[in-house]
């Protein structure tokens, strides 16, 4: 099993031939090992184009996928981004790779606690915390970014709060089965402006603000 070869396959088929070709966002995915962030039966599926399990009934998103939410949300060093369900860790670890100051947030312990254990043996520095958030990181507000991977019935207030103005987040809103992936940009305290840029398929948000099981 030829593990990097498999992630340069992943780089250029899945990414950069679909079109993202920011030489900074390929060279964060070619640097993480995303097989470190699945189980170790799974190493050999690591690097395919679908999400896969993590235990708890939740995935690490397709890589295309975070890539993508990436792409369109700009990311510049040093830019504080707020990130809901750390999951595996795997989209952290990218965003910390393109030099972000990030802050994630996970409502099931186990998994935040395996994927900060994750991070931290391969030295990516994140802020992390167990908790709803569907309520943003108050203590660390404003963000420049929010990247929510967990499919949520609404945008939030307490996101737009938490949100600089100027600011952008990607968020996939919709049903429990299948979303909207939207962009929404902070033109002002109370001026929002919002855009649909494809349909996805993301695990349900839970939580308050969640969609109800
Ligand atoms: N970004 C992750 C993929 C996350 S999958 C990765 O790279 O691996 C979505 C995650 O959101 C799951 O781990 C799920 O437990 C978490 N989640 C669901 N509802 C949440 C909420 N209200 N607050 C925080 N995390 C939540």
């Amino acid at each position: 099993m030829d593990l990097d070869k498999m992630k340069n396959n992943m780089v250029y088929k899945q990414i950069f031939k679909r079109g993202i070709d920011d030489q900074r966002i390929l060279d964060a995915f070619t640097d993480v090992n995303r097989h470190l962030f699945v189980p170790k039966g799974d190493w050999e599926v690591a690097y395919e184009d679908y999400p896969i399990t993590i235990g708890d009934g939740q995935t690490i998103s397709q890589p295309f996928m975070v890539a993508f939410m990436i792409k369109t949300l700009e990311v510049e060093p040093g830019m504080k981004i707020l990130e809901i369900g750390t999951g595996s860790g795997y989209q952290s670890a990218i965003l910390a790779t393109l030099g972000a100051d990030v802050y994630t947030v996970e409502i099931v312990h186990s998994l935040a606690k395996k994927a900060l254990e994750t991070l931290n043996s391969l030295g990516y520095r994140v802020h992390s915390k167990v908790g709803d958030g569907g309520l943003g990181w108050l203590q660390h507000a404003p963000f420049d970014r929010i990247i929510v991977s967990a499919g949520t019935p609404q945008i939030t207030d307490y996101w737009k709060q938490q949100l600089k103005v100027g600011g952008m987040m990607v968020v996939p809103v919709g049903g429990f089965l299948h979303q909207y992936l939207v962009v929404l940009s902070k033109e002002s305290e109370y001026d929002f402006k919002e855009k649909e840029l494809c349909q996805c398929v993301f695990v349900p948000l839970r939580g308050e603000h969640g969609h109800q099981e």
